[in-house]
């Protein structure tokens, strides 16, 4: 018997947590037909909701599904990477809770894996149902990264993915604490087979993003995969210093040649307001990628767990356990099974 190990990152989702489930049970019968047993992974990244009442709940009904909760919200990278860590699976899926991406494309997904690929990612061919401002930005940004970023960021590609083990391991041994996993997922390479299906909207609830950080998770991955801006910055500087060297020149020329008294001061004041511009511009540049090589550096835990229920009854250990042991632990949160082992205490 094999195993699947299903991701589910949530961050208040409690109307979809069930819903989730069920649509993701439907394909029990199939797997069990290919011999694989499954876990439910969910992580709760620090929820204000019912979100992990409600897969407790669930856990009741069902031992399979386990429950990862964050101390407080790590965002989605982090709550992956938790799940990745997590998964025994020989085969590990990563999914939304919000149905956006259906649990019915798995069969297909696996079927590629059988036929030797090792993993199959998802790609939304449409974005219906998504405002059409962020569409517009968001295909300016791949546009953009993929010019200059020797990692291919796939247009429209999900985080919904079915991995096989090697994979997943590849996957965990990048422990950057800035992560950008769809630029992650393809840096590791392996032969991917890329599943395509038309957007679907969220059952439940409202999507976490808004503008203001989408244009950060933007330039998270800009920074991440590519030093192009770092060039453009320098490239600017020497363009504008070639520019000041005949602009000297001009100006003293003028001056010996024809005695041109002092005049042009408009256009002076607009050449300082360019040129600072343009050193602010690249001073935050420098500043951006700095900022990221500071967040490296510290060598924080990705995440922080508050508790784990499930999968701690490891099953033929269990069978020399007391009696009075319920099966089910309200997990303490192990500092050691944080994002990162620790180094030393931040
Ligand atoms: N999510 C998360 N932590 C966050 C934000 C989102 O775990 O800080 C989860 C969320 O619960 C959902 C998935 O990530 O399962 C995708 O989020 P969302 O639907 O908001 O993104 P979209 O589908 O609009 O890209
Ligand atoms: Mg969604």
């Amino acid at each position: 018997m094999s195993l699947l190990s299903a991701i589910v990152p949530c961050f208040n989702e409690e109307e979809n947590i069930a819903y989730f489930y069920d649509a993701f049970v439907q394909n029990k019968p199939f797997f069990a037909s290919k011999g694989i047993d499954y876990e439910l992974i969910y992580v709760d990244d620090g929820s204000t909701d019912k979100t992990a009442e409600n897969v407790l709940k669930l856990r009741e009904k069902d031992p399979r599904v386990v429950l990862l909760q964050f101390s407080r919200n790590f965002g989605k990278e982090a709550a992956m990477y938790a799940g990745l860590q997590a998964a025994r699976g020989d085969y590990v899926a990563i999914m939304d809770a919000d149905l956006q991406d259906p649990p019915s494309l798995l069969p297909e997904m696996f079927g590629y894996l059988e036929e030797g690929y090792d993993q199959a990612a998802t790609r939304r061919t449409t974005r219906k149902g998504e405002p059409p401002v962020r569409s517009w930005f968001a295909r300016r940004f791949y546009h953009m990264i993929n010019r200059y970023s020797k990692t291919e960021i796939v247009d429209g590609a999900r985080d919904y993915r079915l991995m096989k083990r090697q994979v997943v391991d590849a996957i965990l041994s990048v422990t950057e604490y800035n992560r950008f996993s769809k630029g992650i997922f393809s840096w590791v390479g392996f032969r991917t087979k890329w599943v395509e299906y038309e957007n679907v909207e969220r059952v439940h609830g409202k999507t976490k993003w808004n503008f203001w950080s989408l244009f950060l998770y933007a330039i998270d991955g800009i920074v991440a995969y590519t030093t192009e801006p770092l060039a453009i910055a320098s490239f600017t500087g020497i363009l504008f210093f070639v520019v000041a060297i005949i602009g000297i020149f001009v100006v003293i020329i003028r001056k010996l040649a024809f005695g041109d008294p002092t005049s042009g001061w408009p256009s002076l004041v607009c050449i300082i307001l360019l040129v600072s511009g343009i050193q602010l511009l690249c001073i935050g540049i420098v500043g951006e990628y700095l900022s990221k090589t500071y967040l490296e550096v510290k060598n924080r835990p990705i995440y922080l767990l508050r508790q784990k229920v499930g999968q701690d009854e490891a099953p033929k250990e269990k069978e020399h356990k007391q009696e009075n042991e319920t099966g089910e632990q309200g997990g303490e949160a192990d500092p050691l099974q944080a994002g990162k082992a620790y180094g030393k205490k931040n």
